[in-house]
């Protein structure tokens, strides 16, 4: 490591507005929280390390070097050190400081496959034409890659199409939300964008969904890329015209990212922790031999900060459920860090879903909350992490009145 006389702090963006490289005490609290920190045993690759080598470059006692940026791509960038930490390091904010500063300084550079994609999701319209094709296949009962999950995707009717025809439909009475139906979720999965859209108004919620917003930000965000503030620009002003009592959102990544474009507007909140501040829920019929093993997003408890989902939301499954073990530990998925990183990321799975090959269940349900997270368990049998069939499904299609079980959705080994 090269050290050098020292610069001026105020050009590291860090240094500029936040104080968070100070407030480190080196407790080592996030230590065990960290999953990085767990496979390697390396102190540079934990919270407390990736700290300590900000601060140093950002104080000019580190020259930029290509282990910091080493160690920064490592992480997975899922938050459970801010949960663990006593002294309230805003670790988050930090990692999209030094990331967003190695981008642009060529220090660190995003597969080419991320790299497209950030240009894509700017333009839904694109992005829905471009994945047009996967879509059908998925409809058709095909996989084009691990990551991609059974379901069956309206091909053509847009999210926004399908709220105005259940509104007219139904004609809730209850209370009023605009939903962000996100740009991969409803490009490729907007299944899950329809089930939540059905679950809202059978519970009495009015939904509209604005035509003018677009990808929250959080990808751009992870990996570093410009863009940010542009695509937060689009969703205040798409969401601000709205009269709704809240901005609610089905991917915990996403809601997290719009939470913080949104701050100080309409509060955002997750659907599922919107539902379960309803008095009574729907609760669909059990289902006989069937189990639900939950798992929680870590946008969801650590960036969102919430409990988790909601037990009545839970209950109104209608299926017996547990928490699958380490629910709040990260699943490898971490944005595109399985792209980016697959083999730190496999290997965070394989810990995390050796469970399934066991758990008890006809069919085995895995239930979470975010579509990455979904990609990701369902890439665990594929890659014979998991030898034995599971479905993967978000919980608003488990709580869909329309929810068919169809044997084993997870692409075929
Ligand atoms: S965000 Fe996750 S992977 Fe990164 S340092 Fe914190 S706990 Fe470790
Ligand atoms: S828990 Fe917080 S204060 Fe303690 S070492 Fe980790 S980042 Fe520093």
């Amino acid at each position: 490591m090269n050290t050098t006389a020292p610069n001026p702090a105020a050009e590291h963006p860090c240094s500029s507005s936040t104080p968070p490289f100070s407030n480190c005490t080196h407790c080592g609290f996030c230590l065990a929280a960290c999953p990085t920190y767990k496979l390697t045993g390396d102190e540079n690759n934990s919270p407390r390390g990736r700290v300590r080598l900000w601060g140093e470059e950002a104080a000019g006692r580190l020259e930029p070097d290509p282990m910091t940026d080493f160690y920064t791509a490592e992480c997975v960038g899922c938050l459970a050190c801010e949960t663990a930490c006593p002294a309230h390091v805003p670790f988050g904010e930090l990692l999209e400081q030094a990331r967003h500063q190695q981008v642009q300084e060529g220090r660190f550079k995003p597969k080419w496959p991320l790299r497209i994609a950030a240009h894509l999701v700017k333009n839904q319209a694109a992005l829905n034409l471009a994945l047009l094709p996967a879509r059908l296949l998925r409809t058709l009962g095909g996989s084009l890659h691990r990551f991609l999950f059974k379901g069956n995707p309206p091909v053509l009717q847009r999210t926004a199409d399908y709220a105005r025809q259940l509104m007219a439909q139904h004609r809730p009475t209850g209370p009023r939300v605009a939903l962000l139906t996100g740009c991969v979720m409803e490009a490729l999965f907007r299944e899950i964008n329809f089930a939540t859209l059905r679950v809202l108004v059978e519970n009495n919620v009015q939904v509209v969904v604005p035509e003018t917003q677009g990808c929250c930000g959080a990808f751009h965000e992870h990996m570093g890329f410009d863009g940010v503030q542009e695509l937060r620009q689009r969703n205040r002003s798409a969401f601000s015209l709205e009269e709704v009592d809240a901005v609610v959102a089905n991917s915990s990544g996403c809601g997290y990212a719009l939470g913080k474009a949104l701050a100080g507007g309409h509060p955002v909140l997750d659907v599922l922790t919107f539902l379960g501040s309803l008095e009574t829920l729907k609760k669909r019929p059990s289902q006989p031999g069937a189990r639900l093993y939950v798992d929680l997003p870590c946008h969801l408890v650590h960036g969102q900060k919430t409990e988790g989902i909601p037990a009545n939301v839970l209950d109104a499954t209608g299926l017996p459920w547990e928490l699958a073990p380490a629910a709040r530990d990260c699943c490898g998925s971490g944005g595109a860090y399985n792209i980016q990183n697959p083999g730190n990321a496999t290997a965070i799975l394989r810990k995390k879903s050796a469970f399934l090959n066991s758990a008890e269940g006809a069919p085995v349900i895995l239930g979470t909350s975010n579509h990455v997270c979904m990609m990701q368990w369902n890439s665990a049998r594929s890659m014979g992490l998991v030898e034995r069939p599971y479905e993967v499904r978000h919980i608003l299609q488990l709580l869909d009145p329309e929810r068919q079980f169809t044997g084993s959705t997870q692409t075929p080994s």
